[in-house]
């Protein structure tokens, strides 16, 4: 089952609990991510840190990993850290992250329409480094204190493998980033998707136009609508989204507001073949 955790500030971060197999922590992006973790585990589900196996990040960028030394400092010694194998150069080769495009179109509408993401305290924009800032000035800069705790998704069993939790599996989701992938439990529904897909405040989500490659961002949203089956898509910022049948039905144009680039849509929609006018649909 998966648990959002409440205050975990810019992204959502996810605990994942296993009967079996104990806990997984995906996206820590601050330090007051960490504690919210810590806080939910212990206050909430009465658990200690401890069983805490594997801290997973969806993608490496700054806000979704830069809580993890923080958290794994609490963690047993044996907690790993599980990133994509294009990690491995951004730490060891210098090659720079994925270039950012849509900054102004994609980004800021998705900030200004979540209320600056969940920012609440100062520790929400604490973060272990400046690791995973997409910039190219901060290309000499992607370091992290716990490269002995990574293990590396292998390349050759990517893109889709089972990760040894539980049910789940990881599923390679190039387009926002180049390293991004998804968390898949098909036997629940459950998909945690990072930044490939946001959820929007009445329920729906959009794909995400803050990205390294829109059109690969739309084929690899169409793949896996395609081919999973989806109850539950917990996205990298926003509300989770919901739905009996097909969660994926419910994600589609209309960027973070719902209206910004709906316009060209419903316009069509308005004018139907026999010229008559088609009620809006609310997206
Ligand atoms: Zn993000």
């Amino acid at each position: 089952m998966v648990h959002p955790i409440p205050g975990s500030g810019i992204a959502q971060t996810y605990l994942i609990v296993d009967e079996n197999d104990g806990m997984m922590v995906v996206d820590v992006g601050s330090v007051g991510a960490a504690r919210a973790v810590e806080d939910f585990c212990v206050h909430t589900l009465m658990r200690s840190l401890q069983a805490i196996r594997i801290i997973a990040a969806t993608h490496f960028h700054i806000d979704h990993i830069g809580g993890i030394a923080a958290l794994l400092s609490k963690c047993s010694p044996k907690t790993v850290v599980l990133f994509h194998p294009l990690v491995k150069a951004y730490l060891k080769a210098h090659r720079p992250l994925s270039p950012m495009r849509n900054w102004v179109t994609g980004l800021f509408p998705t900030l200004i329409a979540g209320g600056f993401f969940g920012i609440r305290k100062w520790s929400d924009l604490a973060f272990d480094g400046p690791a995973g800032v997409p910039l190219p000035f901060f290309c000499d800069c992607q370091r992290v204190s716990y490269w002995g705790r990574i293990r590396y998704l292998e390349g050759n069993r990517l893109p889709r493998s089972r990760i040894g939790f539980g049910g789940w599996e990881v599923i390679a989701a190039p387009g926002h980033t180049e390293d991004s992938v998804v968390f898949y439990n098909e036997a629940s529904g459950e998909l945690i998707t990072g930044d490939l897909i946001l959820g929007r405040q009445d329920g729906r989500g959009y794909v995400n136009r803050f990205c390294w490659d829109e059109g690969q961002s739309q084929r690899t949203f169409s793949a896996l609508a395609e081919t999973l089956r989806v109850r539950i898509i917990f996205p990298g910022h926003g509300p989770v989204i919901w739905s009996a049948e097909n969660a994926f039905q419910k994600v589609g144009g209309g960027g973070a507001t719902g209206k910004a680039q709906c316009g060209r849509y419903c316009r069509r929609k308005a004018a139907d073949e026999n010229g008559q006018p088609v009620v809006r649909s609310r997206r």
